[in-house]
């Protein structure tokens, strides 16, 4: 489903080598934890699937497609299919938790009637059926991810990526999230968490672990 081939990339000024020469497989239906500290190259490679980036070299397969050379306007499909969300949320604070998932569907044309049914069911598979008219501020930073978690299945996405998602939560919290995520993945997404906490997956079972040193992929 995803081939990453012999991508590199090098950042402007050409000392930094993010990520070298990685190959690497993702089947669908895979739940992936992709690990390694903090400069690992992680975000880096996460983002090329999005085509927030692209590589210096090497080529990205996403189903049929090289996501390195779609053109500009398949972007927006693209990034439909593969939901993401990071370490710190991106929730509009001024919107309330319906409004906060309402929104990415507003954008690309729902219709009200659609919004009105799509978004409390997907609250409620995120467990937050009772808080949708809450403000992010008003919530837990978990309850937050879960907000944004939502948000990312708006298009029933086939990947969802997820950077350090539990970057900014403690250990029960972070475990609930990758609990989530597991869950996500049994109902079909294909799900690819990166971390730098490796704590964190030693109780997942049956999960890939790709880890990432220096730019460098190794299968765990
Ligand atoms: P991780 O997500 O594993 O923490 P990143 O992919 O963010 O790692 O970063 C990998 C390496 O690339 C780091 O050394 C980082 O400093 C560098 N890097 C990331 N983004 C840029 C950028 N826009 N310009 C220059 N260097 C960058």
């Amino acid at each position: 489903m995803i081939t990453y081939d012999n991508v590199t990339k090098i950042y402007q000024g050409g000392d930094v080598r993010a990520v070298e020469d990685v190959s690497v497989k993702i089947e669908e239906g895979e739940f992936v934890f992709l690990i390694g500290p903090s400069g690992a190259g992680k975000t880096t490679l996460l983002r090329f699937l999005i085509r927030e980036d692209r590589p210096t070299s090497g080529d990205i397969w996403y189903k049929e497609e090289n996501v390195v050379k779609i053109p500009a306007h398949k972007i927006p499909q693209l990034r439909r299919r593969i939901g993401m969300v990071f370490q710190d949320f991106k929730l509009l604070q001024q919107q309330t938790v319906e409004e906060n998932v309402s929104f990415a569907l507003e954008v690309t044309g729902k219709n009200s009637k659609e919004i009105k049914e799509v978004v409390p069911y997907l609250l409620e598979k995120v467990g937050l059926s009772d808080r949708m008219g809450a403000y992010p501020r008003e919530l837990s930073t978990g309850e937050q991810q879960r907000v944004a978690i939502a948000r990312a299945l708006v298009h029933e996405p086939e990947v969802l990526l997820a950077d350090e998602p539990t970057g900014n939560l403690d250990y029960d919290n972070a475990k609930q999230i990758v609990e989530l995520l597991r869950q996500i993945n049994d109902w079909g997404t294909t799900v690819i968490m990166a971390t730098h906490d490796e704590g964190l997956i030693k109780k997942a079972k049956k999960a890939r672990v790709l880890k990432l040193e220096d730019g460098r992929l190794e299968e765990k």
